[in-house]
């Protein structure tokens, strides 16, 4: 009784000064205030239970209630709580170190505070590398569409979605968009041969000397689990070689295990030139990200006077606090072997569903580690994907039975409409179980 009344006055005070993520100004009835988790479990403050099928926002890679990183932290925070990157300190060095060895190295590493900022620094990073080498015409970025790169200016004109960015226009210019390759709607593009073409030929059209970088996840997750060809991004890397162009890859959900490799890149037998990174860093138990370069293009910075260094500060980025519990979370992913396990339960995933797939309204199954996108259709032939309503009903009563699952795609493309699973990589087997048994018996509702 006690706990319900507590919980009320939470969500009215919520209700009333808080401004929610995504949300516009209605007092979002029935937002969930979230008191503690453990494991993959989180508790509400009204007592409920949930399996966070979703790692927060794909990042609690590790879980809940780690007291080892707490203890990181605090330990970190009394050593010493600051000092810019304008200098340096022991644990950035530390982690920095680490990174280039789970990089396959050789690269040097920029540290900020979000997936965000990380894409940014890599956008200035590229373009100035260019005007060091001579090449100054060489500003413009290819992403695709349906991929989601961040919230400010220059990440969210490198975004592919137009319902994020609609509002805030005009953007950054210089940004241009491809399709992203889409293994269930254009199978015919098995090899990616296809998808990659269309990079090419923008950087002919556009004149090759006028283009930066191409930035992609390897795996876009956001706009929807949307799995590439196995030689789609290695042919991109080819392309861009080829034309003077930087590749980064935006590791800010696929870094981490979350594909079942250390990077979502690994998957695919490439170097990027720069590869950004956020949240599974600390699994989000503090703020950090990184944009890591390839050692050439730090030393293209070589010599640079006053006015040509590379003038990007950020005050809190590299926090030695957050440096510290990423050296002990990247431990907890080594010791209990978390990037093996998000493999082996990645596949074993698509085992257990491989029978829900003769249900009417699942279109596709797919995913790598623990990455795994359900396509929801009305029409298994035609592809149309199904009515909102009815999705967000399977969402709804999975939550009911306890289960958080995600929704994503693209709302103006019409593609919002497929379920997502990243639950933590250290899920136990009875969480498992429960993941599959509660997706399958809320799928035969429906
Ligand atoms: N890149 C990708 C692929 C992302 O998914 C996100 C966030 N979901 C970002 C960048 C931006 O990260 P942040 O929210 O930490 O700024």
């Amino acid at each position: 009784m006690q706990v319900e009344k507590q919980g009320q006055d939470l969500k009215a005070m919520d209700g009333k000064y808080v401004w929610h993520h995504m949300k516009g100004a209605e007092p979002t009835p029935g937002a969930m205030v979230i008191k503690n988790g453990q494991g993959a479990w989180i508790t509400d403050v009204d007592g409920n239970r949930f399996l966070d099928g979703m790692s927060g926002l794909w990042c609690v890679n590790v879980g809940y209630g780690r007291t080892e990183l707490a203890e990181a932290a605090y330990e970190q925070l009394k050593e010493l709580p600051y000092a810019p990157l304008t200098n340096s300190h022991i644990p950035a060095i530390k982690l920095a170190e680490k990174l280039n060895e789970w990089l396959g190295g050789d690269y040097v590493i920029f540290f900020s505070n979000s997936g965000s900022d990380a894409n940014e620094a890599a956008f200035k990073i590229a373009r100035q590398y260019h005007q060091q080498k001579g090449e100054h015409g060489r500003y413009k970025f290819i992403s695709r569409y349906r991929g989601y790169h961040g919230n400010s200016m220059g990440a969210l004109s490198a975004t592919g979605q137009a319902q994020r960015k609609y509002k805030y226009e005009p953007l950054a210019p210089g940004f241009l968009h491809v399709s992203p390759p889409d293994s269930y709607r254009n199978p015919e593009d098995e090899s990616g041969e296809k998808s990659a073409a269309e990079i090419e030929r923008t950087i002919t059209w556009e004149m090759s000397e006028t283009v930066a970088a191409v930035i992609m996840e390897p795996i876009i997750t956001g706009g929807g689990i949307l799995m590439p060809p196995d030689g789609y991004m290695k042919r991109v890397k080819e392309i861009c070689e080829k034309n003077g162009v930087l590749l980064i890859s935006d590791e800010v959900i696929c870094g981490f295990g979350r594909t079942g490799k250390k990077f979502g890149f690994m998957n695919y037998d490439v170097k990027p030139d720069i590869v950004t990174m956020a949240k599974g860093i600390t699994s989000a138990y503090l703020p950090l990200s990184a944009t890591a370069v390839k050692r050439e293009i730090y030393e293209a910075y070589i010599g640079s006077g006053v006015y040509d260094r590379f003038r990007h500060v950020n005050t809190f980025g590299g926090n030695p606090a957050a440096c510290a519990v990423a050296l002990k979370n990247i431990e907890i992913y080594e010791n209990e072997k978390l990037i093996e396990r998000s493999k082996e339960l990645g596949l074993r995933f698509l085992q257990e569903f491989e029978d829900i797939k003769s249900h009417p309204n699942v279109g596709d199954v797919r995913g790598k580690g623990l990455l795994v996108g359900i396509e929801l259709v009305e029409d298994k032939l035609t592809k149309l994907p199904i009515e909102l309503s009815k999705i967000n009903k399977v969402i709804a009563s999975c939550k009911e039975k306890g289960l958080i699952i995600g929704k994503n795609g693209d709302t103006v493309a019409g593609f919002n409409n497929i379920l997502t699973l990243a639950p933590p990589l250290s899920i136990t087997e009875e969480d498992f179980a429960f993941i599959i048994a509660t997706v399958k018996r809320t799928l035969a509702e429906l």
